[in-house]
């Protein structure tokens, strides 16, 4: 069965894959294929199992803290419209459509598709909504959510008295069924079950579907997949003007993200500014060395690899060198994957506001930082996925066709 490398756009022929086995491009030794062995059925379980615990999480209160008699609950919603209230517009949508709105939409079409799948339905639109539900698959963040739960429980724990409520538990098992069905869902199963893979004539030119990776004969550019209904692309158009754009967006708000602060606390009438620093300093002070250290990686260090990779890709397909090929892609890859892992201190604040609000003792809410951070995160999330890593091998490839060619 022949499949397109996204990474690299060489056409391979797989043999089926048996069991848990991974098939890697032997260009640029990225993963082509995964089978884990597992049926549609357990992906399906764990799939319609998050979904229906979405709603007791987001019901449900995640947390509550107790002060001088006065108790104040946080649910995963309280978080959104009080950041809305406090005119943090921008951060209270992106924390809206990444905690609440994509996981829904998320885990309801994947329940719907597998259900269908296994029931041995295949309507036309079959293809194009797995490909929805796959690409919300990086925006739908129960799982990153948690760990901002964490991180504010931790915080909070070290000076009040903290109770976790029935949609916290409902929250941890949803993140850790969220992970679960990522590991049991096999996509290429499912793709070749909603329309069979063909293999086009290798002697002529063929162009591989981005979202489900059928090849196609190369005539086929421009009209629809028949699989999943994307509109057929040798390479994604723009490509590197896009992500030139969202890179220095990225640059620009990098600084304001880090200067300003993210949260300002008021403790008995005195503003007492957090910035990203100010943060990491003080779980240190708390002796949560391992909080600590996940701030710093998914605030500083993760922000800063995506932004200093994405600029060494783009500077490669300027400057082609077919040194560092396969390491720069798979660095692109590397990117692509913990991007949404940055959200886990914005997430904090959203979890935070609602509980910190004691008037006369101390109140809490976000800051001018948070905005220029999530649009950080957002502008390099969409960075790396307008990315194509193929203009990479495509610019080397022709500095090696170049010297043949000149007499
Ligand atoms: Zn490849
Ligand atoms: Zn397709």
């Amino acid at each position: 069965m022949t499949i397109a490398c996204r990474y690299c756009g060489t056409l391979e022929d797989v043999p089926p894959l048996a069991g848990a086995q991974v098939a890697i491009c032997p260009v640029c030794d990225c993963r082509l294929e995964r089978s884990n062995g597992r049926s549609i059925t357990a992906a399906l379980a764990c799939a319609f199992a998050t979904f229906m615990l979405l709603f007791p999480a987001n019901l449900l209160p995640l947390m509550s803290v107790s002060m001088l008699g006065m108790t104040r609950r946080s649910r995963l919603g309280s978080g959104v419209i009080m950041l809305w209230h406090h005119h943090w517009v921008i951060v209270a949508a992106l924390v809206a459509a990444f905690a609440v709105l994509a996981p829904f939409v998320r885990f309801g079409l994947l329940s719907l598709v597998l259900a269908m799948v296994h029931l041995g339905f295949r309507p036309h639109w079959l293809g194009r909504l797995f490909r929805w539900s796959m690409r919300l698959d990086h925006w739908a963040m129960p799982d990153v959510y948690l760990i901002g739960c964490m991180v504010g429980y931790g915080r909070l724990a070290a000076v009040l008295p903290v109770t976790i409520g029935a949609g916290g538990i409902c929250l941890i098992c949803a993140a850790l069924l969220c992970m679960l069905s990522r590991a049991t869902l096999d996509a290429r199963t499912v793709w070749r079950q909603i329309h069979p893979e063909i293999s086009p004539d290798t002697a002529e030119a063929a162009i591989g579907c981005e979202a489900c990776g059928l090849a196609l004969p190369a005539t086929a550019e421009g009209s629809r997949c028949p699989r999943c209904a994307l509109r057929l692309r040798a390479r994604k158009p723009d490509a590197f003007v896009r992500t030139l754009a969202l890179v220095i967006a990225g640059y620009v708000l990098l600084l304001p993200a880090n200067i300003y602060p993210m949260s300002t606390d008021v403790q008995f009438g005195v503003r007492v500014p957090h910035r990203i620093v100010d943060g990491i300093e003080e779980l240190f002070q708390a002796h949560l060395y391992p909080l600590g250290v996940l701030i710093f990686c998914t605030s500083i260090a993760i922000p800063l690899l995506k932004l200093l990779g994405l600029t060494w890709s783009l500077l490669s397909v300027r400057h082609p060198s077919s040194r560092h090929l396969v390491l720069k892609t798979r660095l692109c890859h590397f990117i692509d994957e913990i991007g949404r892992w940055s959200n886990v201190d914005v997430f904090t604040i959203a979890v935070f506001t609602p509980l910190l609000q004691f008037p006369g003792f101390v109140t809490t809410g976000a800051s001018v930082g948070a905005t220029a951070f999530i649009l950080v995160v957002v502008f390099t999330m969409f960075a790396s996925r307008t990315f194509d890593t193929r203009l990479m091998w495509d610019a080397a490839l022709q500095t090696q066709a170049t010297p043949a060619q000149t007499p």
